[in-house]
C-alpha cells in the first residue's frame, strides 16, 4: 500500500514538474486519465498534501479556483491574468523591507507574506492588440 502510495506521487510530482509552472488538483486529476491511470482525487489532494508538508511543491491560495500547486519552491509573488486565467511567477527580488513597515505599524514579528497582482498577460494584450488593428 505505502509502495503504491509513493509511486503516484512521484507520478504526481513529475506532472507537476513537466508542467508550465502550475496545476490544480483538478488538472492533475484530468491528467492522470488522460495517461490511463484512474485516481481519485482525494487520494490526489492527499499526496499533495505530503509533497507540500515534505516542501517538494509549493502551493498558492487561487481567489477561485482554491489551492494552485507550484514547482517554483523559493520565495517568489504570482501575476494572475484575468483575460485567460494563467498564473505567472514574479520574479522581483523578495521584498523583506515590508516586514519591517508591518512590524513597526503592528508591533509584531512578520514571518513570511504573500503578495499577488491581477491584470492582463503579455499574450492576452497582445491579442486585443490584433484584433483591433
Ligand atoms: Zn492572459
Ligand atoms: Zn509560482
Amino acid at each position: 500500500m505505502s509502495i503504491k502510495l509513493t509511486k503516484q506521487r512521484q507520478e504526481i510530482l513529475d506532472l507537476i514538474q513537466a508542467s508550465e509552472g502550475h496545476m490544480t488538483a483538478d488538472e492533475i486529476h484530468t491528467k492522470l486519465k488522460e495517461n490511463g491511470k484512474t485516481v481519485g482525487i482525494a487520494t490526489i489532494y492527499r499526496n499533495l498534501n505530503v509533497l507540500y508538508a515534505e516542501k517538494m511543491i509549493n502551493r498558492v491560495r487561487h481567489p477561485e479556483l482554491g489551492f494552485i500547486y507550484d514547482k517554483n519552491l523559493h520565495d517568489h509573488y504570482h501575476f494572475r491574468c484575468k483575460e485567460c486565467n494563467r498564473i505567472l511567477d514574479v520574479e522581483i527580488p523578495y521584498q523583506d523591507n515590508l516586514h519591517e513597515l508591518v512590524e513597526k505599524e503592528l508591533g509584531c514579528l512578520v514571518l513570511e507574506h504573500d503578495m499577488s497582482f491581477e491584470g492582463i498577460c503579455k499574450e492576452c494584450l497582445q491579442a486585443k492588440k490584433d484584433r483591433k488593428s
